[in-house]
């Protein structure tokens, strides 16, 4: 190992991000060279697309994270042209469906939701930035609870994360309040609803800045700072494979976008940490594959609901003053969709699932103009249940080495199954959805399932487990089993059923991993 040893990271979402974060803070000399496939969007790397306050602007960047499907734009990100249509489904702005149907698609038929975003901050450029902290069976049993409870601290520090968001706000308290008497007596003390933490920092006009992968690297990008000098970030450079002997990760082999030409990169270590799907195609690609490798699929399957809040129920707890405040805070920037966000936390026995009610001014669809609901003074809240999926080997990808996608990399087909206890804890959820509607007001969209691949986190592909039993991919560290300096990160190396938004539990695996990764340096 050279004086200056050099780390190369796929992927410059939030986790890439932390762990070229935690590597240089923790080594004296490394430099770190971050490859991403997508375009930079934003001035400073990384940024969220919804501080952005020009609408056209906005659209625009969200646009050019959508890989195939961002259309007009799409052979300036170095696609080729013609290899995308839309699919059945369209994606969430910002994102690109797996499934877009066209030549050179994934095929996830039963899995057609499933999305990713190719972008400097990758889906952490597009995010709403809820991060509760995992709990209970949510966690890894093999890293104790006073270490998880540090490794939660250091990433809700990277992600800027606050816990008593909108807290001041007495429209929120009072949702909560509606709430707590509808299920009071049923959930363990300290457990019922609060405030659902989020990932900004508060401005003093009552917005927030919200936080994306820029936060995460913070000094890295700021040039004051001395750590910036061995930070390097290149944009539509799309890594095609790691190379290796086997027991090393020597380099990476990656190719220029704009001049599609390509080169080899000489590396010292390796974080792969390209989503949840194409993490495992590109070790696949590489000839990496541990027997678990895109296996043990899951997300949270979510139960989605609109609510118009009713009037009389919400004078009982707040005054028509404090919602005039609440709606003059939410004209600083009404296109931002996240305001007073409330939350049922996981716990375990009597409520294994989260539960997220999220306040707008407005509903999230155009309602007929002839609705009852159509305006609504006291406003709405859009709900969601995350529920559980048990990790099972049979749900997964299956690469083709013959099939190949729109890159050239593997083809990918998602095989993913809904089981029945996943459909009892479904159908509880979802009365229970039912019963926290009702006591808010009215429902203007009934509770409905999404289909699989709607929750956009998904966890398991790249495993981690502290046995190599072939159920795992990477080791309590997230390094890849058998290899000495080839780390994973991401949604990915969570091997928990899970029902809470995943990127904190996810940054912390990868803070325990950087660490790693700087002492081996
Ligand atoms: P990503 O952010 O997906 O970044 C991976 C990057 O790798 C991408 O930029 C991609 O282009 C790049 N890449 C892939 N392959 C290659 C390659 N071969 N070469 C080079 N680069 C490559 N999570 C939460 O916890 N809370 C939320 O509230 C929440 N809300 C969300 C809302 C939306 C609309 C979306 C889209 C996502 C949301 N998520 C949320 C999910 C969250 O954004 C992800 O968990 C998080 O971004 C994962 O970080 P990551 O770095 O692992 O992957």
């Amino acid at each position: 190992m050279t004086d200056t040893p050099v780390v190369a990271v796929v992927g410059s979402g939030p986790i890439g991000s932390g762990y070229a974060r935690v590597i240089l803070e923790n080594h004296p000399t490394a430099r770190v060279v971050m490859f991403e496939a997508g375009p930079q969007l934003t001035e400073t790397p990384g940024e969220s697309v919804r501080n952005i306050l020009d609408p056209q602007e906005k659209q625009r960047a969200r646009r050019m994270s959508q890989g195939p499907q961002s259309g007009a734009l799409r052979e300036s990100l170095g696609i080729p042209a013609g290899t995308a249509v839309e699919g059945m489904f369209t994606a969430r702005e910002g994102t690109h469906l797996l499934d877009y149907g066209g030549v050179g698609s994934a095929d996830a038929a039963q899995f057609p939701a499933a999305a990713a975003s190719t972008n400097v901050g990758g889906m952490g450029a597009h995010w709403t930035c809820a991060t509760p902290r995992p709990s209970g069976s949510e966690c890894v049993t093999f890293i104790d609870d006073s270490e998880w409870s540090g490794l939660l601290d250091e990433a809700e520090r990277l992600l800027h994360v606050q816990s008593a968001a909108f807290a001041d706000s007495a429209v929120g308290a009072a949702i909560r309040a509606l709430l707590a008497e509808e299920f009071s007596g049923e959930l363990a003390e300290g457990s019922g609803p609060g405030t659902l933490p989020v990932a900004g920092d508060p401005q003093p006009d009552g917005t927030v800045r919200w936080a994306g992968a820029d936060v995460v690297l913070g000094p890295l990008v700021d040039p004051s700072s001395p750590l910036a000098a061995r930070f390097e970030l290149r944009d539509l450079s799309l890594v095609r494979a790691v190379n290796h002997d086997g027991a090393r990760a020597t380099g990476l082999v990656v190719e220029d976008l704009r001049t599609h030409r390509e080169e080899t990169i000489d590396a010292d270590l390796i974080v792969v940490a390209a989503d949840a799907f194409r993490s495992p195609q590109l070790l696949w690609a590489s000839g990496i594959r541990p027997r678990a490798l895109g296996r043990y699929l899951t997300e949270h399957p979510v139960v989605l609901s609109t609510v118009a809040l009713d009037e009389s129920a919400m004078r009982r707890f707040a005054s028509e003053e404090q919602l005039a405040d609440e709606l003059a805070r939410r004209a600083v920037n009404p296109a931002d969709p996240v305001a007073a966000v409330n939350r049922i936390p996981f716990h375990e026995p009597g409520h294994p699932f989260s539960l997220q009610v999220m306040y707008a001014e407005r509903p999230p669809m155009p309602l007929p103009a002839d609705h009852p609901r159509a305006t609504n003074r006291w406003g709405y809240v859009n709900m969601g249940y995350g529920m559980r999926k048990r990790p099972r080997a049979d749900d997964g990808i299956v690469f083709s080495d013959s099939a190949r996608d729109y890159r050239g990399l593997p083809g990918m087909t998602i095989e993913y199954e809904l089981t029945p206890s996943e459909e009892v804890e479904i159908a509880e959820g979802t009365a229970r959805l039912r019963r926290a509607g009702e006591a808010l007001g009215e429902f203007v969209a009934d509770p409905r399932l999404m289909p699989p691949g709607s929750s956009l986190h998904y966890q398991g592909t790249t495993r981690v487990g502290d046995v190599d039993d072939g159920t795992s991919v990477a080791d309590p560290f997230s390094r890849i089993w058998g290899f000495e300096n080839l780390y994973v990160g991401g949604n990915g190396t969570i091997p928990t059923a899970t029902t809470m938004n995943p990127t904190l539990m996810s940054l912390a695996l990868a803070v325990r991993g950087a660490r790693d990764a700087a002492s081996r340096l």
